[in-house]
């Protein structure tokens, strides 16, 4: 008896650390919403979304490779190739925007943060398909060395703040305002 309780009880906290039921609705609209702010920013066209392949996936999806406790999201690049019987294949690269269930969910729950699951999800997104963007669009590197990748990180948290603060939307604040350290700043004007 006391087995099962303990059991129940662990079940219990394991499910509200991955994302699942009324949570999966607001992922959905945090994609929406960051479509919309990216297209509008890099004044991209429905042809050329086409051709970026891209896909957001919930740790749930996730193979181990993807999973990190560093973040609340990464990128993983993969090269996808189209009918190998084909000659030649034809291949494109598919960018997963793998979320971090855990670590989104544990930032949410932890009461020392204001941080609201919306707006944290709404910046990771944006945030994430930005470099996919940036990636397709203008060729950054995936793989640079990790310099490079900074510089490229503080120009992308600064990128997502100004698109997030032209929408005017109060519950952002506290999201935009924890990341205010990451962003370019003069530190990157001297590399
Ligand atoms: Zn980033």
């Amino acid at each position: 008896m006391i087995k099962s309780i303990t059991f129940k009880r662990i079940m219990e906290k394991r499910s509200l650390l991955h994302f699942s039921g009324s949570y999966l609705h607001i992922i959905e609209e945090a994609i929406d919403f960051a479509q919309e702010v990216v297209t509008d920013y890099f004044k991209m066209s429905t042809s050329e979304w086409k051709g970026y392949r891209y896909e957001v996936k919930t740790q749930k999806f996730l193979d181990d490779i993807e999973i990190t406790d560093r973040a609340f999201a990464q990128i993983c690049k993969y090269e996808c190739i189209k009918g190998k019987n084909s000659s030649p294949p034809l291949s494109f690269d598919l960018y997963r925007i793998c979320l971090q269930d855990k670590n989104i969910l544990r930032a949410v729950h932890n009461p020392l943060n204001k941080v609201k699951l919306k707006p944290l999800l709404l910046y990771i997104i944006t945030h994430e398909l930005s470099h996919v963007i940036r990636f397709s669009k203008y060729y950054k590197d995936f793989f640079a060395p990790p310099w490079e990748k900074e510089s490229e990180e503080a120009k992308v948290h600064s990128i997502t703040y100004e698109m997030l603060r032209s929408k005017g939307d109060q519950s952002l604040d506290y999201v935009l305002d924890y990341y205010r350290l990451h962003r370019w700043n003069d530190k990157y004007f001297t590399l």
